[in-house]
């Protein structure tokens, strides 16, 4: 079976998922978009209200922020993967919880896993300390990139906490250059922070 036949059956299998107590208030479950052959991997928190009502990620306001940056760089959203650490909308967009992350996170392991990224940005805290098994904050973390799995791993701040906070702005964007030059060739795990 190709990696794209396998993304496709775990969205199918998702789409019934009963494992948490998200199942009987959200409208879709919101798998992830993009290409399985996607070098670039992007990882957010969870649904809101648009990505629930569309059954896809990052469809509204912190969406479009995603999307311009993604252009930045030289790439649209078809070039790159996106999903979230939770695949259900938590009602009133409240943070996700422990026992629903857990819940969840065999369904990212899988789709990092199919997917095989170079390079993953974490957006926010929670994307950031479920993959580097970290409780430190996103401020402390981000603007440095971490070699991690079969590639690297770039924190970032929630693009949704830079439209609350646009003082940000020039911080997201020098992270997804660093994404930038990973996918160039130009920085590489010697280049990167030892992660402990
Ligand atoms: N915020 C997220 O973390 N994910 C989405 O898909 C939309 C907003």
């Amino acid at each position: 079976m190709s990696n794209a036949d396998a993304l496709a059956g775990l969205a199918a299998e998702a789409s019934g998922c009963t494992a948490c107590g998200l199942a009987p208030t959200r409208t879709n479950v919101v798998f992830g978009a993009g290409t399985v052959d996607a070098r670039l991997m992007f990882v957010g928190e969870a649904p809101g209200r648009d990505e629930d009502l569309r059954g896809e990620p990052f469809v509204g306001r912190a969406g479009q922020l995603l999307a311009s940056l993604i252009d930045e760089i030289g790439l649209t959203r078809d070039d790159v993967y996106i999903a979230n650490v939770l695949k259900c909308r938590p009602p009133g967009n409240r943070d996700p919880r422990v026992d629903e992350i857990d819940a969840c996170k065999g369904y990212l392991r899988s789709q990092i896993d199919l997917v095989d990224p170079e390079v993953v940005m974490t957006l926010g805290n929670f994307a950031t300390r479920l993959l580097l098994r970290t409780e430190t904050g996103i401020t402390r973390l981000r603007g440095t990139i971490y070699p991690w799995w079969r590639g690297m791993l770039v924190p970032t701040f929630h693009p949704a906490a830079v439209l609350r906070d646009p003082a940000r702005t020039e911080e997201i964007r020098a992270d997804f250059a660093l994404a930038k030059k990973v996918l160039d060739g130009e920085l590489d795990r010697s280049g990167a922070q030892a992660f402990s």
